[in-house]
């Protein structure tokens, strides 16, 4: 953590200002404190800093296996790592904001392991992100050599910073994962400034059959996260080498192939991945799909409702990259 985030962040119990009450390890050239404790001057709680980063709630909750999921894949969706444009895409297709946001206050909520982190910081932006799980220790691990980063382990219904002052807030790939998916949305509102812009995504419901993962996951939870991750880890990819060798076999070999359930063998060549990291890939998808404890998609006319219920302005709702986007701005 960097001490000048002690200008943003507040206790999540009564909003008081907080203070470095200890600091048991620091890195004095960058300012930084790795392991200390922040201590609210209002009332009397106090919340450790561990590995760089201040923690507000004891446990990862709902969100563990999301804890599990990106420390175990903490740099596969990481673009400046696996050098294509998978999270740039989505992030300025999503958002639609420019590619320099200097000046700019920005706190995201569900860093995961900090995939649009980097792509916000690239762009000149402060930011302050959060995540329930410990996927912020990968979130961490991946950025904290850049020097406007911040980032916290909390919870979507309590964030510990000041109110009123961020100029954008984004959530993307988690409203869905919450308990209470609205008053998750809600809850991040007050953090912006008037004139500030909120952009989340969410899940669609479908109004046909459900996607296969609701009908599998009753069967694998029982086996938790690592469980269902072993399972992934054995049969993906035998499965994917199977199904790259029927590609080769002529005429009934593709057919065949192709009740093989892990998707395409092949992948955009923009995304400039090796079989071993494709499979990775398939890895992840099918561990994201398969272990949330909560997986909860929205209709568009109710993520539309949501926006227009909190009083936002320019409220813009559409189908997008992962089921709806929506945006909008506390009037200023
Ligand atoms: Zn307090």
């Amino acid at each position: 953590m960097r001490r000048h985030a002690l200008n943003v962040l507040a206790c999540p119990a009564c909003e008081g200002a907080l203070r470095l009450n200890s600091v048991a390890s620091e890195n004095l050239a960058a300012c930084d404190v790795a392991e200390g404790e922040l201590a609210c001057e209002k009332c009397s709680a106090r919340y450790p800093i561990i590995r760089g980063v201040p923690r507000f709630v004891p446990t990862e909750s709902y969100a563990s296996s999301f804890g599990f999921q990106w420390n175990r894949f903490h740099q596969l969706q990481v673009d400046s790592v696996m050098h294509n444009d998978l999270s740039r895409d989505r992030f300025y297709k999503t958002t639609g904001w420019p590619t320099c946001l200097a000046g700019q206050l920005i706190l995201e909520a569900g860093c995961g392991a900090g995939r649009f982190t980097e792509l916000a910081l690239e762009a000149a932006a402060e930011v302050y992100s959060f995540d329930l799980s410990a996927a912020v220790e990968a979130a961490w691990r991946n950025n904290q050599d850049k020097p406007k980063v911040t980032v916290f382990q909390a919870s979507i219904y309590e964030i510990p910073v000041r109110k009123g002052i961020f100029d954008k807030i984004f959530c993307m790939g988690v409203l869905q994962h919450c308990p209470d998916v609205a008053g998750a949305f809600r809850s991040l509102l007050p953090f912006l400034r008037p004139g500030g812009e909120v952009v989340i995504d969410v899940y669609e419901k479908s109004n046909g059959f459900p996607p296969l993962k609701y009908l599998a996951r009753p069967f694998l939870r029982p086996l938790g996260t690592k469980g269902i991750y072993r399972l992934l880890s054995w049969t993906i990819p035998p499965a994917f080498e199977m199904k790259k060798a029927l590609h080769r076999v002529p005429a009934i070999g593709p057919r065949i192939a192709g009740l093989i359930p892990i998707g395409p063998i092949s992948h955009a060549p923009r995304l400039n991945y090796t079989d071993k990291e494709l499979k990775q890939v398939k890895i992840l998808s099918a561990l994201d799909m398969l272990s949330p404890v909560y997986d909860q998609p929205q209709r568009i006319e109710d993520v539309r409702k949501w926006f227009v219920d909190a009083g936002l302005v320019d409220v813009e709702i559409k189908r997008g990259y992962n089921g709806i986007n929506g945006k909008g701005k506390r009037p200023a």
